[in-house]
């Protein structure tokens, strides 16, 4: 199998590189971590002319504020570990396929044989009752923090798509009906220093945890690792925080955020 990665922001460009083996565009929205938009319905039209199969991750998302089907993917792929989930206790994903997609899906599960556990799915659907309310907390808390993190000098960017500065605004708002709570900022800092700065930063915060995961009900930071990246390298401007944003009052986490860049600034 080959791999062959797309900048998130290609638009019509994707045709160039569909080539004649080309099966399937695997998509996401908005990205992993730096949380490029991509424009899915367009992506979605040009991969099946071609004939490809079109998967999404929308675990950013949810299905509550997107519907891949909706948009032209055939696959919709989403980790429900994240806020389905809610509580960061269990591990899990859904796949659903439209109809044409549906029975070779339901063939794959069966010849790998992939059993969700009881207990788990017991609790995951326990978690969709209150997702909804729970999703509308951390929207509203992620875009407070969000806004508050623009308007700082030390702060050089917000990777956020509901926010009008972030370049892929305006696919997320013709496209999604919410932003979850989870996005990154960029913490200024020539490359020689960003690391300790943002080491600083992590080290001093009290209510965030420290986590790659997110969805749950507590507030999380990380320092986002891109060096692995082929397309939309590490930016250049510092180091890219990311934070999932809990359910926790927005005064306190504030006070938090401030201490980090209280120590970042003396690192
Ligand atoms: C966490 C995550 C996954 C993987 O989920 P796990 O259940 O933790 O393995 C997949 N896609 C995205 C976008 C994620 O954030």
């Amino acid at each position: 199998m080959e791999v062959e990665y797309y900048d998130p922001e290609i638009g019509e460009g994707i045709e160039a590189l569909i080539r004649p083996n080309t099966k399937l565009v695997h998509t996401e929205a908005p990205g992993s971590n730096t949380f490029e938009m991509q424009d899915i319905r367009l992506i979605a039209k040009i991969a099946h002319r071609h004939d490809c199969v079109v998967t999404m991750d929308n675990t950013w998302a949810t299905p509550l504020y997107f519907r891949p089907l909706d948009f032209g993917v055939d696959v919709s792929i989403h980790a429900t570990t994240k806020y389905p989930s809610g509580h960061s206790d269990i591990i899990m994903g859904s796949v659903s396929a439209n109809a044409k997609h549906w029975p070779k899906l339901e063939e794959a599960r069966i010849t790998l044989g992939i059993c969700g556990a009881p207990d788990d799915s017991y609790q995951i659907l326990r978690g969709l009752r209150t997702m909804g309310v729970r999703l509308a907390h951390h929207q509203k808390s992620a875009l407070e923090i969000a806004q508050w993190l623009e308007g700082r000098a030390d702060v050089s960017r917000v990777l956020h798509p509901a926010l009008p500065s972030f370049p892929g605004h305006e696919i997320w708002k013709r496209d999604f009906k919410g932003a979850t709570g989870v996005f990154s900022f960029v913490l200024k800092g020539e490359p020689a220093v960003a690391r300790r700065k943002a080491a600083a930063f992590l080290d001093s915060l009290t209510f965030f945890g420290l986590g790659w995961s997110w969805g749950g009900y507590e507030s999380l930071a990380v320092l986002v690792n891109l060096s692995d990246r082929r397309i939309r390298k590490a930016p250049e401007d510092g180091a890219v925080i990311r934070l999932q944003i809990g359910l926790e009052d927005v005064a306190d986490l504030v006070k938090d955020l401030e201490r980090g860049f209280a120590a970042a600034a003396e690192a």
